[in-house]
């Protein structure tokens, strides 16, 4: 029983470290992927604190070495799921009844665990099991992920404080529940950070949950867990499980107590869930959150008064960044005519010095897609192209090689048409597309901009001149949920930028901030009267 309130103070940002030749980050760094590299990890699931493993296990290799093992993972079955969301129910209450700062300490201390014992370890599982370079893997699965925990447990106590009015006689209070029943998370391959803070935000507003990453992302999620468990996670409040998404959705969508699912990933799957969920809204006990931030097909809008040399390194940076697999990535862009031939000649110059190969190379600017499949789908864009009968061109790179990884070269497309199909489908590879408009006509090109795609996620305009900036801020207001102003479309800080797009992006609950958590909680107002009334009568109704 605690007798005083607790607060915890706005976190800082956890500062990036930036591995330069010699740092004693690198040096650790190195020495982890060496360590990672020898072992053969076998990858069990966690339901309810323990390890399970199955009768099936899946190989895990680096998508940049093919053929290297990395250690295997246990396939999970629907027993999995509904062991996984029987141990979620029984640690509920004890769970729901522990104290904040109890809760709130496990989480403190799993960033705490994180920026300093696990880093490494955590860092060289990204890069190896995702590959990603020392930059992405440390701005993700270390930063952003120490910055969700940390900010969330401060947002989340900024909730619990606010209160409603009491005027004199009565008492009012808020109260905070979590949901009644379990939250199911489901987490896409291309961030370590959305894989942690998927389940962990709604675990910190008391709720249990069930957690199934996309398999390619199992290496480093199972790192996250240990560090979870170290951190005194009691068993059962997130119950980590690798069987397929038809098998979890099936399953979990279907449990009367189903009561949520924090869902990142793409918005065919997430079109599913929804489906499926409306489908048996009359058999669960409460109305279910549904959460999903979904693709996109960001924008970078070039108004002729633009500085040619910040376009070109925000472009460069903004598509080709982890090989172009952020939802926020820069895919399409539009260039003014009086700056076009500048804009391309520089641009095509910088990638081509962006060198591509393995993670444990510091030198590669560019390492591999995520898997055969995406360089299958990838592959067909490109040839789709160099078939496209002259409404497209590769402008650069275009060549793809599968001998030792999935390796697509950096690609630039020019579309002489607006709506072709590369401006308008979400690719997620390192492809980007650029079309030419007439710079006298920048107005009319804001239009193709906002209704090329179904996607809102993220968007960049750049601009000197303040009166086009206006403008098109004004008519893109429903283009992007995350909009930039002479900065690339991608890397979102927790506390800065918080994250989410509308239309066909998602539901916009901006993970990482104080909106996401609201989703989590199921508030009871309580109102006491010190002095209740003895007497029905108002004196309005007595005789005159
Ligand atoms: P994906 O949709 O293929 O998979 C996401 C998760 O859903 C995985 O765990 C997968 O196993 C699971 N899944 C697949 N089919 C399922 C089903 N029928 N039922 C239940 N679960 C199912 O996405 P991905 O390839 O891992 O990630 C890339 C996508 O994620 C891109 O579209 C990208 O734009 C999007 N993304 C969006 C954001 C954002 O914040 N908006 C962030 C990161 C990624």
């Amino acid at each position: 029983m605690h007798n005083a309130y607790f607060h915890y103070a706005e976190p800082k940002n956890e500062p990036v470290l930036n591995y330069a030749p010699g740092s004693a980050e690198r040096k650790a760094l190195q020495q982890a992927l060496a360590d990672l590299k020898a072992e053969t990890r076998d990858i069990p699931m966690y339901i309810n604190g323990k390890e399970v493993r199955s009768n099936s296990q899946k190989e895990i290799r680096p998508p940049h070495e093919t053929g290297h093992l990395l250690g295997h993972f246990h396939e999970g079955t629907g027993e999995h799921v509904k062991q996984a969301i029987d141990a979620a129910l029984a640690a509920r209450q004890s769970w729901a009844d522990m104290a904040w700062e109890h809760r709130a300490s496990i989480f403190m201390k799993a960033a705490e665990l994180l920026a300093t014992k696990y880093r490494w370890r955590m860092n060289a599982a990204t890069m190896l099991g995702q590959s990603k370079n020392a930059y992405q893997a440390e701005i993700d699965s270390a930063c952003e992920l120490i910055d969700f925990l940390r900010f969330n447990v401060h947002f989340l106590t900024q909730i619990y404080n606010q209160q409603p009015l009491s005027p004199q006689g009565f008492h009012n209070r808020m109260e905070y529940r979590p949901l009644e029943g379990f939250i199911l998370a489901v987490t896409p391959f291309n961030f370590t950070a959305i894989g942690g803070n998927l389940p962990t935000a709604p675990a910190m507003c008391g709720n249990v949950v069930v957690w199934k990453p996309a398999n390619t992302q199992i290496y480093s999620a199972s790192v996250f867990m240990e560090i979870l468990l170290e951190a005194g996670l009691p068993a059962g409040v997130i119950n980590l499980v690798y069987p397929s998404g038809p098998t979890i959705g099936d399953i979990c969508f279907k449990h009367p107590d189903f009561a949520g699912v924090h869902f990142t990933g793409s918005t065919g799957v997430f079109q599913t869930m929804w489906k499926t969920i409306g489908e048996n809204i009359a058999n669960y006990k409460s109305y279910p959150r549904i959460v999903g931030e979904t693709g996109g097909k960001d924008f970078v809008m070039v108004h002729p008064s633009a500085n040619v040399d910040s376009v070109v390194a925000n472009i460069a940076r903004g598509a080709f960044e982890y090989q172009g697999q952020k939802c926020s990535a820069a895919s399409r862009a539009y260039l003014p005519s009086n700056l076009a031939e500048e804009i391309k000649e520089k641009l095509i110059a910088e990638v081509r010095t962006m060198k591509m190969g393995r993670v444990d190379d510091f030198t590669n600017f560019v390492n591999a897609v995520i898997d055969e499949k995406s360089f299958n789908n990838l592959a067909k864009y490109i040839d789709g192209v160099k078939n496209s009968a002259g409404k497209a061109k590769i402008i650069c790179g275009g060549n793809y090689d599968k001998t030792n990884g999935w390796f697509i070269e950096p690609t630039i497309i020019e579309a002489m048409d607006p709506y072709y199909v590369t401006m308008c489908e979400e690719l997620f590879g390192p492809v980007m597309t650029i079309h030419v408009y007439d710079a006298d006509k920048w107005e009319d090109i804001l239009h193709v901009v906002d209704n090329t795609s179904g996607y809102a996620l993220t968007g960049a305009i750049f601009a000197q001149d303040r009166y086009a900036l206006e403008t098109m801020t004004k008519k893109l207001v429903n283009a992007a949920g995350n909009f930039y102003i002479n900065d690339k479309p991608t890397g979102a800080v927790v506390g800065q930028q918080p994250f989410g797009g509308a239309r066909a992006s998602g539901t916009n609950d901006k993970a990482g901030s104080i909106l996401n958590l609201y989703r989590w909680l199921n508030a009871r107002t309580v109102k006491e009267t010190y002095v209740p009334v003895t007497n029905y009568r108002y004196p309005f109704h007595q005789a005159d």
